[in-house]
């Protein structure tokens, strides 16, 4: 091939291949140079300087393949004197990212949008370090052009997620219409909602009309405090949640019972591998099998169990009367019910009762929230080789929020 064709091929503004150094069966390597030289701009503060050339090296480039062949551009870069500090710093290529081309690096960045970073490196053949090091360029630049000052929500929600083995979390809030993380942070509680808050400003808090969290103490009492207009909700989900945790309690302890007892019958299906079906929302076959059972072999499940699916017609009506009745009715049960997980529920429920009934004033629709937080937690720190909780956050934005490729604003 014509090295003229190559550099049409290329297609980089104001470069020619010089020479091509190896054509095997994987790579293609050129030399490429400017076809005008311009004066080097410097890397350290940006400016061209005057002060001529101090040595020039070269770089090897990756560029986007070519009919299934990877490409290496080799790219002479000169060294000037920068007249802010005096040190020797080398030039500012504008299509060149580190040791990548701008649009290989996109390509990386928008592989790692839509697969783990380990599947990217694959696909392209890089090591786990350099998508690494590519994606955390690309995220941070793309960070400080679009999350610098966030979008004003009308309905959000806010929710903690925790990252390395439950020790530390971090803060995301979701803008409910929009179907994105409009905003992250490290840390939870007040003191991290607040600065959300402070950065919208006044006349951004003024819009919120709903906010939905998990209810924690935190997010209520920075909400009071600075979102005055909105209505706070409990988010449905985490409502649903707490109901399995408390039916979860009370299967453990009366399996713990069964086994003491040697109740096989019992055990059996009060066994970890049964608990599914215990969760179930929907009425199958097999979960009315073994509520039947269970009607007769232990009764302290069985009732906690028609707690669980009691409470579910308090979110199943549309009618705010209706589901406040449903809702005192199911407070009264659970207090009386002397199962302590549930006792305890039905105090929790009682003191948030006006956020759990705010569902019903507001159209709040929590299922895109529960969404994004159930594909949060499957960015594993493992799969995507987080090295650390900024790159944790970028990584939250880039599938879910901002920084997302395909639900760019
Ligand atoms: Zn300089």
């Amino acid at each position: 091939m014509r090295l003229d064709t190559i550099t049409e091929l290329l297609g980089i503004p104001n470069y020619k291949v010089t020479h091509v150094i190896q054509n095997d069966g994987s790579s293609l390597h050129f030399i490429i140079d400017q076809i005008k030289p311009l004066p080097p701009v410097c890397s350290g503060c940006g400016r061209v300087h005057a002060g001529g050339i101090h040595s020039i090296g070269a770089n090897m480039v990756e560029d986007l393949p070519i009919s299934g062949k990877r490409v290496f551009l080799h790219v002479p870069r000169r060294k000037v004197r920068c007249l802010e500090d005096g040190t020797i710093r080398v030039e500012e290529i504008a299509w060149i990212r580190k040791r990548f081309s701008l649009r290989f690096a996109e390509q990386v960045y928008r592989l790692t949008a839509i697969a783990t970073n380990q599947e990217a490196g694959w696909y392209l053949g890089l090591d786990d370090e350099t998508v690494y090091r590519i994606d955390k360029c690309m995220l941070e630049k793309l960070a400080q052009e679009r999350l610098d000052s966030p979008v004003t929500p009308t309905l959000m929600s806010v929710d903690e997620v925790s990252w390395q083995k439950r020790h530390k979390y971090v803060t995301n809030v979701i803008d409910i219409e929009k179907r994105k993380v409009i905003w992250n942070h490290n840390g939870r509680g007040k003191y991290v909602l607040d600065k959300f808050y402070r950065k919208l400003g006044p006349e951004g808090c003024e819009n919120i009309q709903a906010v939905a969290s998990d209810g924690a103490r935190g997010f209520l009492s920075s909400t009071k405090a600075f979102a005055k207009n909105a209505l706070i909700v409990l988010n449905h989900f985490h409502v649903k949640k707490n109901l399995n945790d408390a039916l979860d309690m009370v299967r453990k302890e009366e399996l713990r019972k069964a086994q003491k007892e040697n109740n096989d019958e019992l055990s059996q299906i009060l066994h970890c591998n049964q608990r599914f079906i215990l969760m179930q929302s929907k009425k199958s076959k097999r979960k009315m099998d073994v509520l039947n059972k269970l009607a007769v072999l232990n009764e302290r499940i069985y009732q906690a169990m028609l707690l669980k699916e009691q409470f579910l017609a308090v979110y199943k009506t549309k009618d705010q009367k209706m589901a406040r009745t449903n809702l005192k009715e199911w407070i009264i049960a659970a207090m009386k019910s002397k199962i302590s997980a549930f006792v305890e529920l039905g105090n929790k429920f009682f003191r948030k009762r006006h956020f759990i009934l705010n569902y019903f004033v507001c159209n709040i629709t929590t299922a895109i929230s529960e969404g994004i937080n159930n594909k949060i937690k499957r960015l594993s720190p493992m799969a995507y080789g987080f090295k650390d909780v900024y790159y944790f956050l970028l990584k939250i934005h880039q599938h879910c929020g901002m920084l997302n490729p395909r639900l760019s604003t």
